[in-house]
């Protein structure tokens, strides 16, 4: 497996993939990878001829007082993981590469990055925007995987990829959990025995709402306290029904909405979320 650290060594590969004829699958990550990592890159594998996967943490999109100096950096499991996976070359470009002094160019996605995780993280989806321009500008794949666990994220990066005329097919793929329900995250790491016992709180909270859904609730206000009553075992950042594209808020379940949530367990912020569709999850009764 090749690992590439330089923006203009990784464009010289990809074309070079693209001149024969090659189609190229992006997963971008920021490394600490765990099964939720694995299963993006086993469908590129599967789906692109040519499966790349990007190992950066952006500092761009960590706020001075967050953890980006913490955040778990496991660089020799993160290649064993890609490589099993079926990842032919891995893009990992150092920060002084990707922001050389004098940087200041910034894609900002106005709407969906509204709200949710920006009423925390102002500054974050601008990082990721900004970041994940700059992969596909280094990787030029056709098709690049994201998580459905970050919803939002999802959002922010199919308006981007449409809005600046990308061509690249964005495939969302769907939460990977641990056997108790708990969403994987590179952050669980974080989380004490006991505080990870507290986290279940917040995947048993949603799928009841979804349950609740499922059995015919469409009042958001009804959906959302549920799910309040239920997380109480963390402090609540925010508990939002939101429209499935444009993740603004909709007082009633009438098309496709996602249930995102956030808390703290301890000092660790975890996000969750649920989609629903009600012409094709709601139960005849
Ligand atoms: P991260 O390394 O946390 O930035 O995540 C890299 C990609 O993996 C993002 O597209 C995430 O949405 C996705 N991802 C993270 N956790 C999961 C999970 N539990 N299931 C599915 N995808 C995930």
């Amino acid at each position: 497996m090749k690992v590439i650290r330089d923006a203009m060594e990784m464009r010289e590969w990809s074309l070079a993939q693209r001149a024969r004829g090659k189609r190229i699958g992006l997963v971008p990550t920021m490394g600490a990878l765990h099964d939720g990592h694995a299963s993006l890159m086993r469908v590129a594998a599967a789906h692109d001829d040519i499966a790349v996967a990007s190992i950066f943490v952006n500092p761009a999109q960590f706020a001075p007082n967050e953890d980006f100096d913490q955040y778990p950096r496991t660089w020799d499991e993160d290649v064993a993981i890609s490589e099993a996976a079926g990842i032919q070359a891995i893009y990992a470009p150092k920060a002084s590469g990707m922001y050389p002094p004098n940087y200041s160019t910034y894609v900002t996605v106005e709407g969906v990055s509204d709200g949710l995780c920006s009423l925390t993280r102002p500054h974050f989806f601008r990082g990721v925007a900004t970041v994940v321009a700059k992969l596909f500008n280094a990787v030029l794949p056709h098709r690049a995987y994201f998580g459905q666990k970050d919803a939002q994220q999802c959002a922010v990066i199919k308006r981007m990829t449409r809005d600046l005329d990308m061509g690249i097919e964005i495939v969302e793929m769907p939460i990977v959990r641990e056997a108790d329900g708990l969403a994987m995250s590179s952050r669980n790491r974080y989380l004490s025995g006991e505080e990870r016992e507290r986290a279940l709180c917040i995947s048993r909270a949603i799928f009841a709402a979804r349950d609740a859904m499922q059995h015919g609730e469409r009042d958001a206000q009804t959906i959302t306290s549920g799910v309040r009553g239920r997380m109480n075992e963390v402090q609540i950042d925010y508990i939002e029904l939101v429209d499935a594209a444009t993740m603004r808020p909709v007082p009633r379940v009438e098309g496709d909405v996602t249930l995102a949530v956030a808390g703290f367990c301890g000092s660790t912020r975890l996000i969750d979320n649920i989609k629903f569709c009600p012409d094709i999850e709601a139960s005849p009764n």
